[in-house]
């Protein structure tokens, strides 16, 4: 076993920290008061990110990425997910590995925009009835001809005001299977400005400011075949292979954020003075101290060991949840305690501390709440007894 960072793998941390360091904490403090995403600066942010190589460097060499195996997208990821994330999230956009999946016509003119950064995706499952049971969806996609009509609501869609087009899975029909009927769900191409699908404001959240979330409507939303993505009927196929690892992308920002907390509660704590001594001198400080770095450090290689098998083609469903369910219910403790050793001040927005701590909420809720992650990994263990 090798725990040690390759060269390379040190540089992608040095020059993503740097770059997150001074061209993205600046504006931090603006974008999180405002609420609001300053598509002038996100285009400023984004020309230095190609310039430095860190745009899109999720994806392969072959179509324009920085070609990094899954450990090193990971380090790149954790030190990216210090900062706002609607900042590094447009600012430094890492396309959906979905789009991947395209035929060569749909790569044209969806894949290599977003990776040049003329263009944003956003992908939409979750409806307002169906949430973690997405089987359950009854958004749909009727055959017309050769055309494709499109019906339903989509909801909690993430960037989907600044995206010029949605990655949309519909129900497609139902199939009978020895549990019972099971939707067939298809996945669409959907542009901005196709008549009959439009977007609308969505709620406001707690977590992540200025990475707004929006409602889709179909309202018979016509659409060629062209714009299926992968094949008719396989839209889960096609998303299970692709959006695999996107667990663990979201337990890699929540490292980096839960190291950014530490760093601030150790400093704290060697500096902050009350009865005549440092607050980290009284054990009640100080084993807070120990317990975040500890769980801080045994999300790390959760995640870690999880990219690494990811690589070597034997990582399994509950290691990419175990990952995932670790490092966002580690984040919650550590940016919680945070708080708590900074006293009053840790409330206060001239620190990060209570933006992490309100950005650490929505964590456990997307990409599969930590229900669903607990349920993959029982199910895993104990589907081999039957159970
Ligand atoms: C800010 C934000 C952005 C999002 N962005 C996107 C996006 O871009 N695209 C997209 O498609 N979706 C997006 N989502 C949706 C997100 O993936 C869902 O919110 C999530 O999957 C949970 O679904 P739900 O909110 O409907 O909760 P529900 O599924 O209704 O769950 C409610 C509660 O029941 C529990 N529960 C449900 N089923 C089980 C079970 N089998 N066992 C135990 N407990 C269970 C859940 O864990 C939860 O505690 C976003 C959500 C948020 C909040």
């Amino acid at each position: 076993m090798h725990f040690g960072m390759t060269e390379e793998q040190s540089m992608i941390v040095d020059t993503t920290r740097a770059f997150v360091e001074n061209e993205i904490y600046p504006h931090e403090l603006e974008t999180e008061r405002s609420g609001r995403l300053d598509l002038d600066l996100v285009k400023e942010i984004q020309t230095k990110a190609i310039e430095a190589g860190l745009y899109a460097a999720n994806m392969p060499e072959e179509v324009g990425g920085a070609g990094l195996d899954t450990l090193s997208w990971l380090l790149y990821e954790k030190e990216l997910g210090r900062a706002n994330y609607a900042l590094h999230w447009t600012g430094v956009a890492r396309p959906s590995n979905i789009l991947l999946a395209g035929t060569d016509a749909q790569k044209e003119q969806y894949l290599y925009p977003c990776i040049r950064g003329e263009k944003w995706d956003c992908l939409a499952m979750t409806e307002p009835g169906a949430g973690s049971d997405l089987r359950g969806m009854t958004a749909s996609a009727r055959k017309d001809g050769e055309d494709w009509v499109l019906n339903g609501t989509k909801h909690f869609i993430s960037h989907a005001d600044i995206a010029d087009f949605a990655i949309v899975f519909m129900a497609t029909g139902e199939e009978d299977t020895p549990r019972g009927k099971k939707k067939k769900i298809t996945a669409f191409f959907v542009d901005k400005g196709t008549p009959g699908f439009s977007v609308r404001e969505g709620y406001r959240n707690v977590s992540h400011r200025g990475y707004s979330n929006a409602v889709l409507e179909f309202d018979d939303c016509r659409l060629p075949a062209s714009a299926i993505l992968g094949e008719v009927d396989k839209g889960f196929d096609v998303a299970n292979t692709w959006l695999g690892a996107t667990r663990l992308q979201v337990a890699a920002t929540c490292l980096g954020r839960a190291d950014r907390a530490l760093t601030h509660a150790v400093e704290y704590a060697a500096e902050r003075r009350q009865f005549g001594q440092q607050i980290g001198k009284f054990q009640g400080i100080s084993f807070k101290l120990a317990d975040m770095a500890t769980e801080l450090k045994a999300a790390n290689l959760l995640t870690w060991e999880a990219g690494w098998k990811f690589d070597q083609g034997t990582v399994t469903e509950s290691d990419m949840s175990m990952a995932k369910l670790k490092a966002t219910e580690m984040l919650a403790m550590v940016a919680d305690e945070a708080i708590q050793i900074h006293g009053g001040m840790g409330l206060m927005d001239e620190l990060p501390l209570e933006r992490i701590w309100r950005d650490a909420r929505v964590e456990r809720i997307w990409e599969g709440t930590s229900e669903i992650q607990r349920h993959i990994i029982s199910r895993e263990m104990l589907r081999p007894l039957g159970g």
